[in-house]
Parts: structure tokens; C-alpha cells; sequence
């Protein structure tokens, strides 16, 4: 399996990847909106962790995979918590998937464009940047929070091939959330790769029905 996805990634110009989740571990952000967001609202607020857990439980899923979702200014204005701080305070969390650094490595002596599209929030990837020197990998670099709209929308694509200045249809892109990868498949990224193992710890495993398809970029690097 990964000599097709290693002949795939000769063929293609440029290289496309998320970070959480295919470079980071997502860990930190489930940790970081799962646990840490709700603690600081209780707090906050003085109300129990289990009822500050449910409020934003219940909010995530009204907005999960719209542009809010992703923008902390949306999370810090409905319950008024700094959410930088709150990442600054964990930013320990923040690791390189094992084996993404020694695979981004692989990906640099290729000689081909590579750049990053994620939909985390600008001002939280600074911190998780200063933490893990990750951007000097990449040729540049989008946040989708910052053009306004997600990588969920097909208008996400339009803007960033054309301030990248590369093909769709030169390009292999890695995403490890199967809404993104079927919309890079509709915009004509053709070879979009669905990474199905986005943390060390395996809290998170995702069955894909995925014509390509890879449990973490190291996969490409292993010999077989
Ligand atoms: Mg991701």
C-alpha cells in the first residue's frame, strides 16, 4: 500500500497537508476543547465541570464543521475565557504525530512545493508553532479562519490555488477529516489522502472507505 501512495507522491508538483491530525497530534486540541476549555468555564462561570462539559458540548455540535467552530473568537466571546492563555498553559501537549517529523523530512528532499491548509485558528497555531518547530517544513502556509472561510467549502480551494499558485490536479493533499478529504476530491485533487489514525495515544481510529487512504504519514517512509 504505501509504494502506491509513495509512486503517487513522485508524480505529483506539490504536496498539501493539514496539521492536526497528520503533523500534530490531535490529542492536544481534543484535550484543549474537550477538557481544559470546560474546566476554565466552570470556573469561570462557578458551575460544575459536567454542566460547563454539556453547554459546550451541546454548542459544538450545533456548529461542528462551520467557520464559528473553528474561530476563537467565537468560543471566547460566548464564555469569555482566554483561550491563548489556556493554550499556553498546555502547550507541553503539543507533539509531532510520532514519525511525521522523519516524514516531512522525506517530503523536503523531495524538491517539490509543500504548504500547509488548516482550519485551526491562526493565533492558536502560533502557540502550538512555538512549541513544535513545524512551519520551516512548509513552503508557506493558510489558515482557513484567517480567508474566512473553512476548507469544508468548495470556495476555500478557489482562494488558496490561487494564492499558492499551484495545480489541483498536480497536487496530493493529506487531511485526516473525511468531510475535507471528499471536498478536495470535488474541487479535483484527485490523489487526497485520508489519514485514519490521528493521535499517538489511538484514542482516535477512523474506519475510511477511502480509495486512498494511510494511518499516519510515517506510512509513507516505512519500508515493505
Ligand atoms: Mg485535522
Amino acid at each position: 500500500m504505501s509504494n502506491f501512495h509513495k509512486s503517487i507522491l513522485a508524480e505529483s508538483t506539490c504536496i498539501l497537508l493539514d496539521i492536526d491530525g497528520v503533523i500534530l497530534d490531535q490529542n492536544f486540541d481534543n484535550l484543549f476543547w474537550g477538557e481544559w476549555l470546560p474546566a476554565a468555564v466552570a470556573s469561570k462561570k462557578d458551575i460544575s465541570l459536567e454542566t460547563a462539559k454539556e453547554d459546550i458540548y451541546k454548542t459544538s455540535k450545533q456548529l461542528y464543521g462551520t467557520l464559528p467552530w473553528y474561530e476563537l473568537k467565537f468560543w471566547e466571546d460566548k464564555y469569555d475565557v482566554d483561550l491563548i492563555s489556556l493554550a499556553e498553559q498546555n502547550k507541553s501537549y503539543v507533539k509531532f504525530i510520532e514519525g511525521a517529523e522523519a516524514a516531512l523530512k522525506f517530503m523536503s528532499s523531495l524538491n517539490k512545493k509543500i504548504f500547509f491548509l488548516t482550519n485551526c485558528d491562526s493565533r492558536l497555531l502560533k502557540v502550538k508553532s512555538s512549541q513544535v518547530s513545524l512551519l520551516n517544513y512548509a513552503d508557506d502556509w493558510i489558515s482557513s479562519v484567517d480567508l474566512g472561510v473553512i476548507k469544508e467549502d468548495q470556495k476555500f480551494w478557489t482562494i488558496a490555488f490561487n494564492q499558492l499558485n499551484v495545480l489541483a490536479s498536480e497536487s496530493i493533499f493529506f487531511d485526516d477529516n473525511i468531510s475535507i478529504v471528499n471536498s478536495a476530491i470535488d474541487y479535483g485533487i484527485k490523489y487526497s489522502v485520508h489519514i485514519t489514525e490521528p493521535t499517538n495515544n489511538d484514542s482516535v481510529i477512523y474506519e475510511s472507505k477511502s480509495e486512498y487512504q494511510i494511518r499516519k504519514l510515517v506510512d509513507l517512509i516505512r519500508a515493505d
